[in-house]
C-alpha cells in the first residue's frame, strides 16, 4: 500500500535553525544506526520511519556502515523511500557519513579524498538518491591532512551530490581548523555531530563555545546514552535491549550499581515532573540553546512516541537544574 503521510505532521514539531545557516532542523531527529539493518524486521523499520515523518521528524541520519550488514540501513531506507516517501523528498533532510571502516583494502576507511568520494557514490546508489542533504566526515583522520578531507566535502557540494558539509567527533580545536578550511573553500561547515547526553558532557568543555563562535549547528547523538537514560535498566537488563547483545557497543559492564543509583534518582525526578526518564534526558539536552537537534534511536514506535513527548516538557526550574547537577555529580 502506498504511504500517505499525516496531514497534521507539521503541527507539533519544533524546528530550530542550524547554526547561522538557512536550514531548520527538527528538534528531534531520527538515526538509523540500530534497528534498520538487514538483520532487522523491515516492516518494523518502515513503521518507525513513517511514524517519525508523521510526527514532523524531517531529518533522518545514516552512515555508510550502518546495518548490520554495513550498508544495509541505507539500502532499507532507500526501499522505504521508494514505497511512497520519495514523493516527499523535498520535505526531507537525509544525511550520511564516511570515516569508519567500510570496505577492505587501503581506500575503505579514514579521511582520504579517495575514500570519502567513492563512499558517497556508493551511499547514493544504495539509497537511490541523486544527492544527500548533509554529508559528514564521520571522524577526524590523524593520517590525512585536514585540507584533503575538507576539500573532498567541498568537491561533493560543488558536484551537487551533497547540499551541506558536516563533521562528527571532531574536538573543539579540530573543529576550528575544519571550519577555517571549509570557509576558505566557500563551503561553510553546517553542522557538528558529537555525542552528548547527561552521562557524557565532553562538548561542554570547549566544543559548544567553538560551534557558537563559528556559527555551526550541533546535533547531539546518543542523547539517551544508548538507552541508559531510560527506564530500561532501572531494575534489570531486559532481553530486548542493547546491553543484552554481547556484540553491541553498550556493554553490560557499563551498568554499575553507582550508575543505577543515579538513573533511579533521575527517574524519580522525571516522575515528579510527569515525564519518563527518556523525556527528561532529551529535554535536558535540548535545554542547551546551542543544540539544534537531539538525534535519537528507537527500537519500535512506542519508544519513538515516548521520546517525542520530550517536546511537551515543562521546562526546568533553577532548583531542578541544580538537583540534576547534584545527581549527575562531577563530570
Ligand atoms: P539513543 O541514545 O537515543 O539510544 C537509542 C536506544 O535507546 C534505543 O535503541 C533503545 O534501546 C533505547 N530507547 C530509545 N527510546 C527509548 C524510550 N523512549 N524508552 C526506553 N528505551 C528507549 O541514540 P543512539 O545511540 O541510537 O544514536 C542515535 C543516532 O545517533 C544513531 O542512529 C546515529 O544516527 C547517530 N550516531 C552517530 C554516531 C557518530 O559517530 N556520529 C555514533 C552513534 C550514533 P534498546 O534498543 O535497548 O531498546
Amino acid at each position: 500500500m502506498t504511504y500517505n503521510p499525516s496531514p497534521d505532521r507539521y503541527t507539533t514539531m519544533q524546528y530550530n535553525r542550524c547554526g547561522n545557516s538557512g536550514l531548520l532542523l527538527p528538534a528531534v531527529s531520527l538515526g538509523l544506526w540500530h534497528n534498520f539493518g538487514s538483520v532487522d524486521d523491515f516492516n518494523n523499520a518502515e513503521e518507525i520511519i513513517h511514524t517519525a515523518f508523521d510526527s514532523g521528524i524531517t531529518h533522518f541520519d545514516l552512515a555508510n556502515n550502518y546495518g548490520p550488514g554495513p550498508g544495509s540501513a541505507e539500502e532499507n531506507f532507500g526501499k522505504i523511500l521508494n514505497k511512497g516517501m520519495s514523493r516527499h523528498r523535498d520535505e526531507l533532510i537525509i544525511s550520511t557519513k564516511a570515516g569508519y571502516l567500510m570496505w577492505d583494502g587501503p581506500y575503505g576507511d579514514g579521511g582520504s579524498r579517495k575514500y570519502l568520494l567513492a563512499s558517497l557514490d556508493q551511499s547514493l546508489k544504495r539509497m537511490g538518491l541523486n544527492y544527500v542533504d548533509i554529508f559528514y566526515s564521520h571522524r577526524p583522520d590523524p593520517d590525512t591532512p585536514m585540507e584533503e578531507t575538507m576539500a573532498a566535502l567541498d568537491s561533493a557540494v560543488k558536484q551537487g551530490k551533497i547540499l551541506y558539509a558536516g563533521i562528527s567527533n571532531y574536538s573543539a580545536e579540530q573543529t576550528a581548523n575544519a571550519a577555517r578550511i571549509l570557509r576558505s573553500l566557500g563551503t561553510p561547515c553546517l553542522i557538528h555531530q558529537p555525542r552528548y547526553s547527561m552521562l557524557d558532557r565532553w562538548v561542554e568543555e570547549g566544543l559548544l563555545d567553538r560551534l557558537e563562535k563559528e556559527g555551526i549547528g550541533c546535533i547531539a547523538f546518543s542523547p539517551l546514552a544508548q538507552g541508559l537514560l531510560t527506564n530500561k535498566y532501572l531494575h534489570k537488563i531486559p532481553a530486548d535491549s542493547r546491553a543484552a547483545n554481547p556484540f553491541g557497543f553498550l556493554q553490560k559492564s557499563a551498568i554499575t550499581p553507582h550508575l543505577i543509583k543515579k538513573l533511579r534518582n533521575l527517574d524519580q525526578l522525571a516522575g515528579s515532573r510527569g515525564q519518563s526518564l527518556a523525556q527528561l534526558a532529551l529535554e535536558w539536552v535540548l535545554n542547551e540553546p546551542r543544540v539544534t537537534s537531539v538525534l535519537i534511536g528507537a527500537r519500535n514506535t512506542n519508544q519513538l512516541k515516548d521520546s517525542l513527548k520530550c517536546l511537551e516538557g515543562p521546562g526546568f526550574t533553577e532548583k531542578e537544574v541544580s538537583t540534576i547537577e547534584k545527581i549527575l555529580g562531577p563530570h
